[in-house]
């Protein structure tokens, strides 16, 4: 009896210490897993655009203050859309910690429509419109040009302003959206038909100066593609902070042979021609030219003039008479008279900052 009872006290010991034992190490290997740190380096939710390289950022790992290797496991694509994982694993004898980090490869560039011909067409009253078609390119979506959608109010039995919208969405919803300008005018006032035009026209630009003049018949008034222009780029100004007044369009040859004269009156035959021009030289009859802003020498200087000079080729317009063109123009330079001739023309006229006389070659 007394045996057995010193048998079962040494068996309880033993159990208590093998419990205690236990216990201790779990607590032993619970600190550590808590002390196994394992961090994801930036977020664990990223994105990227979609063809862009993705830069892992990675994790660290580190125990009592010891660094820890961190092993990566997963790959992104980022050549297709869609969420992919890398897992980050950190080892501490047979202990392990995982973290997993979300990349979502997406597309949020807008695709882009390319309008073959003019942004802005002129079209004869009665005459069809001809759409000459467009291209788009998107980062992503191999062909959308089946996807575009084309829609217009032209009505081409009155004259006005219409417009030719053009929308397209990539297979991430991100929409472009691109307008075409359509005119449709008088059948005289169209600018693109060279045979049936007054004046001379070189490279299918009218030009008016001291050599080639207009009939006193030629009175077309503002040609409507030029005054949408004006008015687009008169707001352009605007949003840049500038106001740009109109001073003076179209002029009839009858009120040019007014002016010329008193001017004549005035200041002699031989200074008022290097200012104003003789009935059927003037550009302003052609309804193509406009005077804008301020009539200064200086205006060229000012904020607003040089805005102007900087600007006006987006628009169509080329600043007419160059400072120190005056023996080609054969006009003192004036900064607020511009001259309409469509973008791709007043974009290469400002590229080479030649007269329109150079340009055409005469
Ligand atoms: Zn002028």
């Amino acid at each position: 009896m007394k045996k057995l009872k010193l048998k079962n006290k040494k068996m309880i010991i033993l159990v208590g210490v093998i419990v205690l034992i236990i216990i201790l190490f779990s607590g032993l290997l619970f600190y550590s897993y808590m002390s196994l740190n394992l961090k994801i380096n930036g977020k664990e939710v990223e994105k990227v655009e979609v063809n862009t390289k993705f830069k892992d950022k990675g994790a660290k790992a580190s125990i009592f203050g010891k660094k820890l290797d961190v092993y990566t496991f997963g790959k992104v694509n980022n050549k297709k859309l869609g969420t992919y994982k890398i897992t980050y694993k950190a080892k501490y004898l047979f202990l392990s910690k995982r973290k997993t980090r979300k990349v979502k490869v997406v597309d949020t560039k807008a695709p882009e429509i390319t309008l073959n011909g003019n942004s802005e067409v002129s079209l004869s009253l009665g005459d069809d419109y001809k759409e000459e078609g467009y291209t788009v390119k998107d980062n992503y979506d191999k062909k959308l040009d089946n996807k575009v959608k084309v829609s217009s109010n032209i009505d081409k039995n009155k004259e006005g302003s219409y417009e030719v919208v053009y929308e397209v969405k990539d297979s991430s919803s991100n929409k472009s959206t691109v307008k075409r300008k359509v005119n449709v005018v008088k059948k005289e006032a169209v600018n693109n038909n060279s045979n049936s035009k007054v004046g001379t026209y070189i490279k299918g630009i009218l030009i008016v100066n001291k050599k080639y003049h207009l009939p006193a018949s030629y009175n077309p008034g503002v040609d409507p593609t030029a005054g949408a222009a004006l008015a687009t780029l008169q707001n352009a100004a605007k949003g840049a902070g500038f106001n740009m007044p109109l001073l003076s369009g179209f002029r009839s040859y009858t009120r040019q042979t007014t002016l010329y004269n008193n001017y004549v009156k005035n200041y002699g035959e031989a200074k008022a021609s290097t200012f104003s021009a003789k009935p059927g030289q003037s550009e302003h009859q052609s309804g193509l030219a406009f005077d804008v802003g301020e009539l200064s020498d200086t205006y060229g200087e000012t904020p607003a003039g040089r805005w102007l000079a900087s600007n006006a080729h987006k628009y169509g317009f080329i600043i007419r008479y160059l400072k120190g063109k005056e023996n080609i123009t054969g006009y003192q330079y004036e900064p607020w008279h511009i001259r309409y001739v469509g973008r791709e023309v007043a974009e290469d006229i400002y590229k080479r900052q030649v007269t329109l006389e150079e340009y055409l070659g005469v």
